[in-house]
């Protein structure tokens, strides 16, 4: 199995050397490129108004100065000599639950992979300030390989993509796999920090704290809540059928 691995953290990030190690309990065939610098809440962005440069450091292993989506695409278009089985990406440092997932470079880079066709994967591993302070990837390196193994197999349906978050919690005490819906939490009241620069120029900061989070039942949000790893699967069509109807009439009646 050959296996392309990718984030959003960067190339060098802590997280993305964890990914690298579930992965090898999978395949040597494993590939790497990802973004030279870190592209956190890059989304699915494509770069188009400059250049991108890629970086070759062994073989096998590639940065691009671009996207988490630039550097799926360079892996598939330039980089590799064909088509991986799997996409991997992560393990983002920090939750892509609920409302992170449009926003987040590390499932934006598996939804580039599944509109390749290609099996994709995103893992995240949530944080607190707490756990921050010890292992902060323990529980996604433990428990990475047992989540991972039941969905190589599994069929995906086209246009499809799993997102895979795991509990701030150290590995004995990560109480098992859900697989959830996609939950949701109110970025509205997000903050941005307004400061001055050094020559007096005032600058704004987004700040990502005091999301309010919405525990429904049977989502992502409510599994990590709970101590569970949550697995979504995803889809790429973001049509709200339900509306299709009602909307026509209003044009057509
Ligand atoms: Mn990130």
């Amino acid at each position: 199995m050959r296996i392309l691995l990718t984030n959003d953290d960067g190339y060098h990030a802590p997280g993305f050397e964890v990914l690298e190690e579930i992965a090898r309990q999978f395949s040597d065939d494993v590939w790497v490129c990802a973004p030279s610098e870190e592209q956190s809440g890059a989304g699915h962005s494509l770069t188009l108004n400059h250049p991108v440069r890629l970086q070759q450091f062994a073989e096998r292993r590639f940065a691009v100065t671009g996207t988490p989506t630039d550097s799926v695409m360079m892996a598939l278009r330039e980089v590799m000599d064909g088509p991986p089985d799997l996409i991997l990406s992560g393990v983002n440092r920090g939750a892509n639950l609920g409302d992170d997932i449009t926003y987040s470079g590390t499932v934006s880079a598996a939804i580039e992979g599944a509109l390749a066709g290609i099996r994709a994967i995103a893992l995240s591993q949530v944080y607190t300030r707490e756990s921050a302070g010890g292992d902060l990837f323990a529980a996604a390196r433990a428990w990475g390989p047992k989540v991972l193994k039941p969905l190589l197999d599994t069929p995906f349906d086209d246009r499809t993509l799993v997102n895979i978050n795991f509990p701030p919690r150290v590995p004995d005490d990560v109480q098992g796999i859900r697989i959830v819906r996609q939950g949701f939490h109110d970025y509205s009241r997000g903050s941005i920090v307004e400061g001055k620069d050094p020559r007096g120029h005032r600058y704004f900061w987004f700040g990502l704290h005091a999301i309010e989070h919405t525990l429904d039942h049977g989502t992502d949000l409510e599994a990590i809540d709970d101590g569970y790893i949550a697995v979504t699967p995803l889809q790429l069509d973001l049509t709200h059928h339900a509306s299709l109807e009602a909307m026509a009439k209003r044009f057509h009646d």
